[in-house]
């Protein structure tokens, strides 16, 4: 019962002071208008919750959905409430009592469940993104490509490893050994298969021997670095990097080194797993900043204060429209720059933002950061 669940987290929910801080960050309730839409005010249904003054229902759970956990509250929250965790916990207590998640969630689940990706595709079929591309078992370093860049962006894993090739180092890829990482089951409060997801691919990618291993989706960065260890209990065998962290390392180093100039003024998004959730804001910047020509111009709501693109949390699949429109404020955040690239380093971001860019008509194109040093390295 929900109720029992919240009161794990009684003192949680009335430590919130009800002091509307987050309520003022929260794209989503920036778009609805409505308090309960927002951090605050899902706050106080937890509390009417807790003390049997609401029964949880359908328009509940359509609320505690309505949430990206991109983790702009969080960061805000004068009590420090870790809000992004109590957003996940009270989902999976929802699809405990059988009340979440959205449709569109359970199908994700059952395809995780049937062929280990989130798109029903065929397993044996992660790779073919690779085209002529040569691919190991085992390396220095290895590459956890996604679902996204295996079956609905191939273009990110294809660049992703023609960087990685070209630096020298043999990069070994999983395919068919490669799992969905969990994350969209974690956020969506699915965490029935979680726990075998991790041993799967913990163990996978040990049996590579790589000692890093990167990721170009900020989604399973996180997932793998934040979420991992927690369930494998202990440190993982491996360090998780995102591309870009890797790549500016290799910049600062001197093993990266660009022979073209990108003459264009760019802008760039903060992801929020990479950003919010795990601190990471140079590292893409060093990348952009080192590109011979390219001129970076920074929106107003940038780093710790990003924007969401509004992709996150199942928002995207559960919630299109509301998603949309929160690309649609970024978008127009990113216009007012008069940059002609909008360059981010995730996949989600990249399906969001393009899509908001289309749908407000703007003169913006959205390019992954890896386009861009494949271009600026002439591959
Ligand atoms: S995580 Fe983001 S979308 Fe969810 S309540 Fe907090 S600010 Fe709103
Ligand atoms: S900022 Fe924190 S304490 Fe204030 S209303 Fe939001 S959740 Fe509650």
């Amino acid at each position: 019962m929900l109720q029992e669940k919240l009161r794990s987290i009684e003192n949680d929910i009335y430590t919130c002071a009800q002091c509307a801080f987050c309520t003022a960050t929260c794209p989503v309730a920036e778009q609805k208008g409505w308090e309960t839409y927002g951090p605050r005010g899902k706050m106080y249904l937890l509390k009417l919750l807790l003390q049997n003054d609401l029964q949880a229902n359908e328009e509940i759970k359509e609320r505690f959905y309505a949430c990206t956990t991109c983790s702009r509250c969080a960061k805000v929250c004068q009590t420090d409430l870790k809000l992004v965790e109590i957003w996940e916990d009270v989902r999976s207590w929802l699809v405990e009592d059988n009340l979440g998640p959205l449709e569109v969630h359970k199908g994700i689940e059952a395809s995780v469940a049937q062929s280990h990706n989130t798109y029903r595709e065929s397993a044996d079929k992660r790779d073919a993104w690779a085209g002529n591309l040569k691919l190991n078992k085992k390396g220095k370093i290895a590459f956890y490509v996604g679902c996204t860049s295996s079956y609905r962006m191939q273009q990110l894993a294809q660049d992703t490893m023609k960087i990685l090739q070209s630096l020298g180092e043999e990069v070994a890829v999983l395919g068919e050994d490669e799992w969905c990482c969990g994350s969209v089951l974690l956020r969506t409060g699915q965490r029935r298969q979680f726990k075998e997801i991790v041993e799967h691919n913990v163990q996978a990618l040990k049996n590579t021997g790589a000692k890093i291993v990167v990721a170009s989706c900020t989604g399973c960065f996180k997932t793998i670095s934040g979420d991992y260890p927690s369930i494998y209990g202990s440190e993982l065998p491996f360090k998780m990097m995102h591309i870009s962290q890797y790549l500016a390392q290799q910049i600062e180093s001197g093993k990266l080194k660009f022979t073209k100039s990108i003459n264009e003024k760019v802008t760039y998004h903060d992801p929020c797993h990479l950003g919010l959730h795990a601190g990471e804001y140079e590292a893409p910047r060093a990348i952009l900043k080192a590109i011979p020509g390219l001129e970076l111009i920074e929106m107003d709501n940038v780093r710790e204060e990003s924007r969401c693109c509004g992709a996150g949390g199942g928002l995207k699949a559960g919630m299109p429209d509301i998603a949309l429109a929160i690309g649609q404020v970024r978008v127009n955040e990113a216009e007012e720059t008069g940059a002609s690239i909008l360059a981010s380093c995730c996949p989600f971001c990249k399906t969001n933002l393009s899509q908001a860019i289309e749908a407000s008509n703007k003169n913006l194109v959205q390019k992954d950061i890896t386009a861009l040093v494949v271009e600026a390295m002439g591959l």
